[in-house]
């Protein structure tokens, strides 16, 4: 493809244009200037002076937004770094990441913050939003300070991880962050319910002679939570629901009024417990992936509005942290440069999902969940934008991935539709090595 580093106005002319906002994907062309969306043409074809991106039957949409990302910078360089997580971001189509506070040292002072951020400035290549932690150490004991957190940048607070199993602390946690207005996110699993678990409960874990993790485990933590942030009023947001009764857990609370958000991840949404079938290290995650029912559920919720957004728990680990016994391996896959594709394939491709609420559900979505900036397409908005073919077939695999990790299950596995790059402020970032 053509460098566009270097152009500051262009068209991008002939493309398909997803706005997720209005729900549609309609043909035409935008014009990039001084990196905003300056203009919006119904045309295919532009009289113009200045340069064209021919993006004929390409999709071009916000880019993504993803508002749980494992950077691992500082502490674990050995994983991930911002500079990598954040190129495998772009090159998943992401102009956005919110990064999570279980680093070393936590990010639970507004000194990691600004590093975080000055880090990124330096390094990133995408903007990079910072979560901060819910209580000290993410210890679930003492609050962090979230008026200095916000000052120096954070944009919401989370745990993620780790449950807060002492309730009156996330009391105090939802009524403090309610009145700056920040968002809690839970991760949601009783501690005491999936202690030393390795995967789902189930015929599958009997099967496997694996210790397993109820379902209940996950949905009475979400139950306390939205009973808590429906007394306190503040704003909830449930990271990662995995299971059938916690989705209708979020729906009914939602009915009732209570401020709560939920976000569902790649891998919940398309891979199922009898995956494991082989050890693979890879598929082992927190929540569990789970079964075919819990699938089932995920993506109805997708469907009517109980889910809001599609964030990946990106979570990096190196191959020797991996390369343990199955019940020594760390949780966690990568999804920041396969999300779009494995949802595209599975979902899109058939029937199951409109491609228009895929894009809403990864820009518009994630961002009004913690009121980001961006996941519009509209004029005078900056140019953060991800040009998608979406019929093109790849394969990923270590060489094509950006990620300084390759812990994922979809190595080898052909996908269909395929990032060709993100504009970030108009400035090209091509996906393709
Ligand atoms: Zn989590």
């Amino acid at each position: 493809m053509i460098d566009w580093k270097d152009k500051k106005e262009f068209w991008i002319a002939g493309t398909r244009i997803a706005d997720p906002v209005a729900g549609r994907i309609r043909t035409g062309s935008v014009l990039i200037r001084r990196g905003l969306i300056e203009e919006i043409s119904w045309q295919k074809k532009v009289k113009t002076d200045l340069p064209i991106l021919e993006a004929d039957g390409l999709l071009l949409a916000p880019g993504f937004i993803d508002i749980h990302t494992h950077l691992r910078e500082p502490g674990f360089e050995d994983k991930e770094t911002i500079e990598t997580g954040t190129a495998a971001a772009a090159a998943g189509g992401y102009t956005a990441v919110v990064c999570m506070a279980n680093t070393d040292p936590v990010i639970d002072d507004p000194s990691v913050v600004k590093y975080i951020l000055k880090r990124a400035a330096e390094s990133g290549s995408c903007r990079v939003y910072v979560n901060a932690a819910v209580t000290k150490g993410l210890e679930g004991v003492d609050i962090c300070e979230y008026h200095h957190l916000k000052k120096a940048g954070a944009v919401s607070l989370s745990d993620d991880g780790k449950y807060i199993s002492n309730s009156q602390v996330m009391r105090s946690a939802l009524e403090y962050a309610g009145m700056l207005g920040l968002v809690v996110i839970s991760h949601c699993e009783d501690p005491y319910l999936t202690n030393e678990s390795q995967m789902n409960e189930s015929y599958w874990s009997t099967k496997l002679g694996l210790k397993g993790a109820h379902a209940a485990s996950e949905e009475i933590a979400v139950a306390r939570d939205i009973r808590l942030a429906e007394l306190t009023g503040s704003m909830l947001h449930i990271a990662h629901v995995s299971t059938a009764g916690a989705i209708e857990l979020i729906r009914q609370a939602k009915k009732r009024g209570v401020v709560v958000t939920a976000e569902a991840s790649p891998h919940h949404l398309t891979l199922d417990e009898s995956m494991l079938e082989n050890y693979d290290r890879n598929l082992k995650v927190n929540p569990p992936l789970r079964g075919k029912t819990d699938i089932a559920a995920l993506r109805a919720a997708l469907r009517d509005g109980t889910i809001d957004c599609i964030a990946t728990d990106h979570a990096p680990h190196s191959a020797i942290d991996k390369q343990v016994e199955f019940d020594l391996a760390p949780p966690g896959m990568i999804g920041l440069e396969t999300c779009f594709a494995l949802l595209n394939t599975e979902l899109v491709a058939r029937g199951e999902l409109e491609l228009i609420d895929l894009v809403r559900l990864m820009t518009s979505g994630p961002a009004d969940v913690l009121q980001l900036p961006g996941g519009k397409m509209e004029v005078g908005e900056p140019a953060d934008l991800v040009l998608v073919d979406l019929d093109e077939r790849w394969t990923p695999a270590r060489e094509n991935l950006r990620s300084k990790s390759s812990n994922s299950p979809l190595l080898g596995r052909e996908l269909t539709g395929r990032v060709q790059g993100v504009f970030l402020e108009g400035k090209w970032l091509s996906a393709i090595i």
